[in-house]
């Protein structure tokens, strides 16, 4: 458990991307990303639901990705993020879900994009790559 700083964390730029893929590279545990989740507001919330789902679109997640992060993210099969990102195609409405489902839907969604680009990682950027965010500093260091 690294923490969360609220000051450090809440609203700056680049912040969920940089949330994400620490713990999608084992650098943060998704219980750390989702304490920083749970200190945002309702509209920042479900920005930050828009904005992972754009990377689980990205890194090209199947319904077996997601079974296997449903798995991960300790959220009940039966919740409405868990149905939503085992559908082939998955659905994306995370950020339409209710307001009390979206630590649900950023558990899932995290633990799911996790599946797919440790995948990437493992094959296609094997050897080093070009994707900012499969090379970022370690936790702690700014840029
Ligand atoms: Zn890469």
């Amino acid at each position: 458990m690294l923490g969360v700083s609220r000051e450090d964390w809440r609203g700056t730029k680049g912040a969920t991307e940089r949330v994400v893929n620490e713990v999608a590279q084992g650098l943060r545990t998704l219980e750390d990303g989702t304490a920083w989740f749970s200190l945002l507001s309702q509209a920042e919330r479900k920005a930050v639901l828009q904005e992972v789902a754009s990377y689980a679109m990205q890194a090209h997640i199947t319904a077996a990705d997601g079974s296997a992060g449903v798995a991960r993210s300790g959220v009940k099969p039966t919740a409405n993020a868990s149905v939503m990102i085992c559908m082939d195609p998955p659905r994306y409405g995370f950020a339409g879900l209710p307001a009390e489902e979206h630590i649900n839907a950023f558990r899932v969604l995290v633990a799911t994009f996790s599946v797919a680009d440790t995948r990437r990682r493992q094959t296609y950027c094997t050897g080093g790559c070009g994707h900012s965010w499969h090379n970022l500093s370690t936790p702690g260091e700014r840029p």
